[in-house]
């Protein structure tokens, strides 16, 4: 609707009905609009597609393991190479980014397994990893040390299926690193984004990391080259879901697995506390890092593809106020975040992660009401 017929229209109806029409035609006009930029986006997209598709196949270098890395969707850096068999390294040398042993794509089992299962032949291929799930290669020093967060409630089968597909994966990518499941108490609607910050502040108490990775549990990587060390940060991972068909669903969205180095993820004040329900927390994320003029980095071609375990939302109840949030991301940044969070753990270890659980309510995050 042309904004002065709509203004115009929204004038005649009393003040509350006008504001609710005036919200409601606001997240109207907003998801318009994030539909067209979905529309080009996925233009893009598979104009890009084709294009790798092309070169690649004049080079003849499909299907060989250390083929060229064709850079052109996000940097115009140039064409990089992965090691080749054989390459060796000193444990008195930092570990490679680009390793032989990361092969590309990745088998997705979605099989249910017990966590005791996973916890066992994990520890058996890799003895040295210490209650809390704390690994670092001993072939190298580790390049980064990565901190996994994945917030977590009720989703008990899918925690082993993401350990068993993830933990060898890091191990390959030679990094340092534990996760961190912040589990959610109490009866309050969901808030991912408030565990993420009380999963930082408590790994922060262990070790002094330097990247982290914010990490949905159904969330199952497709190419170990999708390297989780803090390179090109702030970054979003999970940038071809197969829930939407491998596109991008907007430019903007951050959603899924995303990551930031520990002084960037301070500089933001973390994540937003205010965003209780599914929905909007990512997208206030990414609004934070644009204010502070950080550029977000994608991996390219199928890199950032990834299966997500099939469930339904259970119970979670989207939050329909995200867009009115979202409005004032910027005045909101200052005051609700990593400054305004209180909280009260219990905190545990098993032995391939530390497990958080905390109950959450509104008065934990004080905020005046935006
Ligand atoms: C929500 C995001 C979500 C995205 C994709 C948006 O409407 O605000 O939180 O990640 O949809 O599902």
């Amino acid at each position: 609707m042309h904004s002065f017929y709509f203004h115009s229209f929204i004038f005649f109806l009393s003040p509350i009905t006008s504001k609710c029409v005036r919200n409601n035609m606001n997240e109207y006009v907003f998801m318009v609009q994030a539909r067209g930029i979905q529309i080009r986006e996925n233009v893009k997209n598979i104009g890009a597609q084709v294009l790798e598709q092309v070169v690649r196949g004049a080079y003849s270098i499909n299907g060989t393991d250390y083929s060229y890395d064709f850079n052109f969707s996000e940097s115009d850096a140039p064409p990089t190479t992965y090691l080749p068999e054989g390459f060796t390294y000193l444990p008195s040398q930092v570990c490679p980014e680009k390793l032989p042993s990361m092969k590309g794509r990745l088998e997705v089992n979605m099989t249910e397994i017990s966590l005791e299962e996973v916890e066992r032949f994990s520890l058996e291929r890799e003895p040295s990893m210490a209650p809390g799930g704390f690994w670092k290669p001993t072939d190298c020093l580790p390049r980064w040390k990565v901190a996994i967060l994945v917030p977590f409630r009720n989703r008990h089968e899918h925690l082993p299926i993401l350990l068993r597909h993830l933990v060898p994966v890091l191990q390959k990518q030679r990094l340092q690193f534990a996760f961190y499941v912040i589990e959610q108490g109490g009866t309050e609607p969901f808030n991912r984004a408030m565990l993420f910050n009380v999963g930082f502040k408590e790994a922060m108490k262990d070790l002094d990391w330097d990247c982290l990775i914010f990490h949905d549990v159904d969330h199952l990587m497709e190419n170990d080259r999708n390297y989780y060390g803090c390179t090109d940060m702030p970054r979003h991972f999970a940038v071809k879901l197969d829930k939407y068909s491998y596109m991008l669903p907007y430019n903007e969205f951050f959603g899924g697995v995303s990551g930031l180095m520990v002084k960037q993820f301070k500089k933001i004040n973390g994540f937003p506390n205010a965003f209780w329900g599914w929905g909007g927390e990512d997208d206030d994320l990414w609004n934070r890092v644009q204010f502070a003029n950080y550029t977000v980095s994608r991996p390219q071609g199928d890199q950032g593809r990834y299966m997500s375990i099939p469930h339904h939302h259970r119970g979670e109840a989207q939050f329909l106020g995200r867009y009115t949030l979202l409005r004032h991301s910027k005045e909101r940044q200052k005051v609700d975040g990593l400054n305004n969070l209180n909280y009260f753990p219990l905190v545990s270890r098993s032995p391939l992660f530390t497990n958080i659980t905390v109950s959450l309510s509104r008065k934990l995050a004080p905020i005046a009401d935006y």
